[in-house]
């Protein structure tokens, strides 16, 4: 169900994030795609000033929302580096934005944490379908999610040492 087309989506989120982690931020990177193709938003994480609401998924939302009709929006498509947390995935369906497609899942990022040692976090982990309904839903995609667990190592190890 993942296309060439998605594939190349995704890898502009997973650019997103490494440029979110190289300016001090989390890397998560995030674009929102119209029916046709066209990209109409792109942001990554920006929670280094110490707001930890400041999600690119959010944004794209919140923009959604502002911009977009409500058929515009069903028929959109959010691709993602990482899944949404559940306030992300929240904000997806109260907007009702459509399909996700994701690099990497929220269970391999868990696991990752758990690896490195890294405490959970406070808000749970949870997948996209256990907090909105009848959205499509895909990932995650191996080859990339490699590349998004190494920038969450980089983050994790660099200022500690
Ligand atoms: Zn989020």
């Amino acid at each position: 169900m993942i296309n060439e087309t998605d594939l190349m989506q995704l890898r502009r989120c997973v650019a997103l994030a490494e440029e979110a982690l190289d300016a001090g931020d989390e890397p998560f990177g995030s674009i929102l795609v119209a029916d046709n193709g066209n990209v109409l938003m792109e942001d990554r994480n920006r929670v280094a000033g110490g707001d930890h609401t400041q999600h690119p998924e959010f944004a794209l939302a919140r923009w959604a929302a502002n911009h977009l009709t409500p058929d515009q929006r069903r028929e959109a498509t959010v691709y993602t580096s990482g899944e949404h947390c559940p306030m992300c995935a929240a904000a997806h369906g109260w907007v009702g934005l459509g399909r996700i497609v994701y690099a990497s899942s929220s269970a391999q990022l868990a696991e990752w944490l758990g690896e490195w040692g890294v405490a959970e976090p406070r808000v749970r982990t949870l997948r996209i379908q256990d907090v909105i309904r009848d959205t499509p839903v895909e990932g995650p995609v191996p080859e990339l999610a490699v590349q998004v667990k190494e920038l969450h190592r980089r983050m994790r190890s660099a200022p500690q040492q």
